[in-house]
């Protein structure tokens, strides 16, 4: 049921590319996999997109029918998956995934598109052909550092993985993105960033590499923001972390496999704990 490849033999004759996979052999560590046909790589970014779903969830990032995740869909690059309108985050499945263009047309699955989830996430997508998953959700400490219009400071190793790779969006600030001009106007912003502070709206994170990575990435941008707000709060000026350590930090610590690699210990537990995300 888990996708993870529970192998490191296979892993020890590849090419390492992060100091966090093991050297030693025969050891249990994440696997990202190799596919046969498109219809495997089609199940596991959906069961991923699931999870990131369901991982959302557990976070409180609902808001209503707020909050769009997307991945594309890999046999058919100008289509992506995403989540059924008005269905909460713990209750999306295989099942209720939709599948959509980028005119926000569904052409798979029963379920209504959220209009302002296309405008955006659509015009992400057709702009950079590139990016493979893109997330958004209007979160409490996202929504409320994004009030600020200012980019994050880089106060921890988890914020400096954010370092020259976020930005402050201002243009159509707290619109709701429902018409199609304003998704064009954010959307050129939002892929030149892993993440966006969009102003007086949220957070959206993008990734060239995975759903995981993208979900990941989102969760730890929420978290940079709460992180910044409560020592705000506390009137203390904090000590920022050097340039070349939130260099280091962001090339060793925050790149897209890491992201991945981070998301696997949120897919197994859902995985293992809510098998209902597979039917
Ligand atoms: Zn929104």
């Amino acid at each position: 049921m888990l996708d993870i490849v529970r192998d490191t033999k296979q892993s020890a004759k590849k090419e390492r590319v992060s100091i966090y996979q093991p050297e030693q052999d025969g050891l249990i560590f994440p696997e990202i996999p190799e596919f046969e046909t498109v219809e495997q790589e089609r199940a596991y970014r959906k069961k991923h997109l699931v999870a990131a779903c369901r991982a959302f969830a557990q976070h409180g990032f609902d808001y209503g029918f707020a909050g769009h995740l997307t991945v594309r869909d890999p046999g058919r690059p100008e289509l992506y998956w995403t989540n059924p309108m008005c269905v909460h985050f713990s209750q999306v499945r295989m099942s209720n995934l939709i599948l959509a263009d980028h005119k926000g047309h569904v052409v798979e699955g029963d379920y209504a598109i959220n209009r302002a989830g296309f405008v955006l996430h659509g015009a992400v997508h057709e702009e950079y052909p590139d990016i493979v998953a893109m997330c958004h959700a209007h979160t409490t400490y996202g929504t409320a550092w994004c009030t600020t219009g200012r980019p994050l400071d880089m106060i921890s190793q988890d914020a400096a993985c954010f370092y020259n790779n976020h930005a402050v969006v201002g243009a159509s600030a707290g619109a709701v993105a429902v018409e199609e001009g304003s998704g064009w106007s954010v959307a050129k912003e939002i892929g030149r960033n892993r993440g966006v502070l969009h102003q007086n709206h949220g957070l959206l994170t993008t990734s060239r590499h995975s759903i995981d990575d993208a979900a990941f990435w989102f969760i730890a941008l929420e978290r940079a923001c709460q992180q910044q707000l409560l020592i705000e709060a506390t009137g203390i000026k904090p000590q920022p972390v050097s340039q070349k350590t939130a260099e280091y930090s962001r090339e060793h610590v925050g790149n897209d496999y890491i992201g991945w690699l981070h998301f696997q210990t949120l897919y197994g537990h859902i995985a293992a704990t809510q098998p209902d995300m597979f039917a």
